[in-house]
């Protein structure tokens, strides 16, 4: 950080203006937030007790293996046709995998051109964070079963979907994936050495910290006792970091709901109501929000709370209370190399187009200038010569474009491409990130490459009838 200067994949990416010295309190969430996970190390994990609860109930699963590039964030399951989506921003499918398989042209249109994507609808499951990939991958594999005859048919996918995701709950509620992960988190967490000094500059710069998660309070210590402790100064706790530990707080409801507030009082977790205002320093469990604005004196927009999950972090927050909102979105860094690594290419790809949209121009007006002669104004032979000349062109120069735009759908990922783009148009995930997210970012440590005092400016952003902005003739 000597001359200031901040790797692009590390920059935090702004949807709404954001000045940092007017936020008094950051909040957030922990799991994929403040402490990153191996995502394979831990999603094969719950992937390996899900499955092993329907080898229990007698499904033909021993040979599936976890695969991480199979599925990513941002995708949204179709739970009527078993598929796997990535759509444009209005909803429009641009890619589709059913079970395992990637869909040809043909059959995608056959499903999909008279389909878009409507969150509201129960069909569409959006995997709104990184717990979700074992879950998809599971239930995409299973597809593949059940359509091998090998599991009962009358589940059809939708019904799969509810005995997979049962399977995987189960995991996470029987405590068994967790207690292994907290007696060793080593395999598990990917610890970022800049994570406690960010958190201690945020907090010198005068602003409450509160941690909200929906983890357990023994596996919320013994992760953040893993994450943060040895590295901050003069033998300080977590504890001490934060003004504010809710645990068990079951977001989203935390941000909508009334729930009961407990204190914990001991570290064997022993609970009482709590009777009073939360206050500083508190370690409570359950409660909600609007007691927390309430109880520490904070106006809506002076809270930042940062988390991972699209919906229970960001959406609801942004909806019902008006909080400022960063996402993290650790597959940013991927996604930014891999933008820059590509971009000698893009930009061929763009000239090539330009060139493109130029001849399909001079088609287009040798059309007319046929139609025209063959109604009698004009000499219609040398607008059909001007054709076939223009057409031998244009096969050339899409034999140049096919191999480039292929390579640019596959940017990143080889199954997907880039998260937040979908074909030219901005994905659905990127509309759901600028739709909820102030800001978003790859990791909490990039608060501290723009430091705490950062006014946090929205780009200009680009509208099709820009100067610079299209390919038009
Ligand atoms: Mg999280």
């Amino acid at each position: 950080m000597t001359d200031g200067s901040i790797p692009a994949e590390r920059r935090i990416f702004v949807n709404r203006t954001l000045n940092l010295r007017a936020i008094r309190a950051v909040g957030f969430d922990m799991d994929y937030t403040l402490v990153h996970y191996r995502v394979e190390e831990w999603e094969r994990r719950a992937y390996e007790h899900a499955r092993a609860h329907l080898a229990a109930r007698g499904w033909p699963v021993q040979d599936l293996r976890f695969d991480a590039e199979l599925v990513t964030v941002g995708l949204v399951l179709d739970l009527e046709l078993g598929n796997l989506i990535k759509a444009t921003r209005f909803g429009y499918v641009t890619r589709a995998e059913h079970g395992t398989r990637e869909l040809t042209f043909e059959q995608q249109r056959q499903a999909y051109s008279r389909v878009l994507v409507d969150l509201r609808e129960p069909r569409w499951l959006f995997l709104n964070t990184l717990f979700s990939l074992s879950e998809a991958t599971l239930f995409s594999q299973c597809v593949d079963l059940l359509d091998a005859g090998k599991l009962d048919p009358t589940l059809g996918y939708a019904g799969l979907y509810r005995v997979v995701k049962s399977a995987v709950d189960a995991t996470h509620m029987e405590g068994a994936l967790k207690a292994e992960i907290a007696e060793n988190p080593g395999p598990f967490v990917e610890l970022d050495p800049d994570l406690p000094r960010t958190l201690l500059d945020l907090k010198e710069a005068g602003k409450l910290l509160l941690l909200v998660t929906n983890s357990e309070w023994s596996y919320t210590r013994a992760i953040l006792s893993y994450a943060l402790d040895p590295a901050l100064p003069g033998g300080m706790s977590f504890r001490e970091l934060f003004d504010l530990v809710v645990v068990a707080a079951r977001k989203p409801e935390f941000f909508t709901g009334h729930s009961a507030l407990f204190e914990i009082v001991d570290d064997s977790g022993l609970l009482r109501p709590a009777l009073g205002p939360m206050r500083r320093g508190g370690l409570y469990l359950g409660g909600n929000a609007r007691s927390v604005e309430q109880d520490l004196g904070l106006a809506a927009e002076e809270i930042l709370y940062v988390g991972d999950h699209l919906y229970a972090d960001v959406h609801v927050t942004k909806d019902m209370l008006r909080w400022r909102t960063a996402l993290i979105l650790r597959e940013m860094e991927r996604e930014v190399k891999s933008s820059l690594q590509f971009r000698p290419a893009q930009d061929e790809l763009n000239r090539l187009m330009a060139q493109k949209v130029a001849l399909e121009h001079r088609t287009s007006l040798a059309r007319l200038e046929l139609q025209r002669g063959e109604h009698g104004a004009g000499d219609p032979e040398a607008a059909r010569a001007r054709l076939t000349e223009i057409r031998a062109q244009v096969v050339e120069l899409d034999q140049r474009i096919a191999p480039l735009a292929d390579a640019a759908g596959r940017v990143g990922n080889p199954h997907w491409g880039l998260l937040m783009r979908a074909g030219l148009d901005k994905s659905y995930l990127a509309r759901q990130v600028e739709r909820y997210a102030d800001i978003y970012t790859s990791r909490v440590s990039n608060f501290s490459l723009c430091s705490p005092h950062a006014y946090l400016r929205a780009p200009r952003v680009t509208l099709p009838h820009d100067p610079d902005a299209g390919w038009s003739p």
